[in-house]
């Protein structure tokens, strides 16, 4: 998804983290947000006091903070508007999260999946500013962040947050302590170093359970049961009575198709009780209990926003994620606009709320960058309108599967080199 989406943009930088092809980027998006505007709902200003160099922060370097840094810099801005724009981030690293698979599997490089900020931003006057973010405080327009030696006071005119989603292993008893989760590239390697510490051990066959049968569960299979290929026992423990339930019924045939093929034992109607070491408790179909043996347990069953302290001033909806209005904006919060896994947004036209992914992110950072600037110069601004692009998974190093614009399907070696 999120490379049809790049093709699109016209910017494949992951591969060429040089700040020639980030401004291309940039400008690409200022030409699309021009032909946007043309057929788009535009809303009325909201800026009254003109604002001299305002303070852009954006809280979040993931797809939605890091593009919509790259949109803000190629913004039209007049002299005395152009802005100072900080982007803080707890890691050094942009991590494109949907290639995680092929660092685990050796295909790509930590560096071509994860590239610093410091390279992608060269040459832009963006300010990177690594650290957590600790607190905001929306009446005094400051956010505190938590550096390597030091504590930041930030202020700023116009804030955006996209701190994203993070994993939850709390949810299950044990989970914390005996099982790994697979989200960020600290998870990635760690996985890695793991199924390296397995393969080079004496045992005949590696037994790994992955809990949850969503995206990343079912990626996440595929991808251990080619890399351990004979000596690889996976299991993927679902608590639907199938895989991937949310899914185009195309990816969901193919995947459980790749799944047989890599002898990956699926258990359907699989509820898990407890994780304790080298095994998972869980309830059958037959609602009895049982256990299952394992070398590696990896749990992707849930997220929860990522939040920090003074969030909970602003207004959020049942899952956590703030609230925008059809511009982005968080409602009853000026000058405070969201975007990404942290935000409920809702497209305009069908009045659905946009999945979590990264196809999304990209395209509200459009929305965000134009709204932010139109803030300031006090253009119109574009209230949000999402286009589903498809979807499309890895399944293993030797398959994938893609479902794109409600005609395109494809698998095998064809799906496999497009994704890539
Ligand atoms: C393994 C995996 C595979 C995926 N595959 C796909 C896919 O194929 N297609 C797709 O569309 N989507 C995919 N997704 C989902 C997609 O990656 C997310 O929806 C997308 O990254 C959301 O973008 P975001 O900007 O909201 O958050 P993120 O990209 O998660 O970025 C959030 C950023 O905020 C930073 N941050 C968070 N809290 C703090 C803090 N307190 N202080 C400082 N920094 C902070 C994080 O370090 C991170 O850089 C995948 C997700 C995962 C985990």
């Amino acid at each position: 998804v999120w490379v049809i989406n790049n093709m699109e943009k016209g910017c494949g930088f992951v591969m060429n983290p040089g700040s020639k092809i980030l401004h291309r980027a940039g400008r690409q998006g200022l030409l699309r947000t021009k032909r946007m505007r043309k057929g788009f709902v535009t809303v009325s200003g909201m800026s009254s006091d003109p604002l001299v160099r305002p303070n852009i922060v954006v809280l979040g370097g993931g797809f939605g903070g890091l593009y919509t840094t790259l949109h803000l810099m190629n913004m039209p801005w007049s002299r005395l508007q152009k802005p100072r724009i900080t982007l803080v981030d707890r890691s050094d690293r942009f991590v494109f999260l949907p290639l995680l698979y092929d660092l685990l599997s050796g295909s790509m490089s930590t560096s071509e999946v994860a590239p610093y900020y410091v390279e992608l931003l060269q040459n832009s006057d963006v300010k990177f500013q690594m650290g957590a973010i600790t607190s905001l405080d929306p009446d005094a327009k400051t956010v505190q962040v938590h550096g390597k030696d030091e504590e930041q006071n930030i202020e700023y005119d116009r804030l955006v947050i996209a701190t994203g989603a993070e994993p939850v292993l709390d949810s299950i008893p044990g989970a914390e302590d005996h099982a790994f989760a697979f989200y960020g590239l600290e998870d990635a390697l760690l996985v890695k170093e793991k199924l390296r510490e397995l393969l080079g051990s004496e045992l005949s066959s590696i037994k790994v359970v992955v809990i949850g049968a969503g995206f990343n569960g079912v990626e996440l299979s595929s991808t251990i049961a080619d890399v351990l290929g004979e000596r690889g026992c996976v299991t993927l423990l679902s608590r639907d009575d199938g895989i991937l339930k949310n899914s185009k019924p195309h990816n969901r045939k193919t995947a459980e198709k790749s799944l047989r093929k890599l002898r990956v034992n699926v258990e359907t109607k699989a509820s898990v009780d407890r994780i304790v070491e080298g095994a998972v408790f869980f309830q059958s179909e037959s609602s009895e209990e049982e256990s299952i043996q394992a070398d590696l347990i990896l749990c992707t069953a849930g997220t929860r926003t990522s939040k920090f302290s003074g969030f909970g001033k602003l207004p959020q909806n049942w899952r956590g994620q703030l609230q925008t209005t059809k511009t982005l904006q968080v409602k009853e919060s000026s000058g405070i606009f969201a975007l990404g896994d942290i935000a409920e947004s809702t497209d305009v036209s069908s009045a659905t709320p946009s999945k979590a992914t990264a196809q999304a992110a990209l395209q509200q950072a459009d929305y965000v960058a134009w709204n932010v600037y139109a803030s300031v110069a006090d253009e119109p601004s574009l209230a949000y309108r999402y286009l589903d692009l498809g979807e499309m998974m890895s399944l293993g190093d030797h398959d994938a599967t893609i479902s794109a614009l409600d005609s395109i399907n494809l698998s095998g070696k064809a799906a496999v080199a497009f994704r890539r």
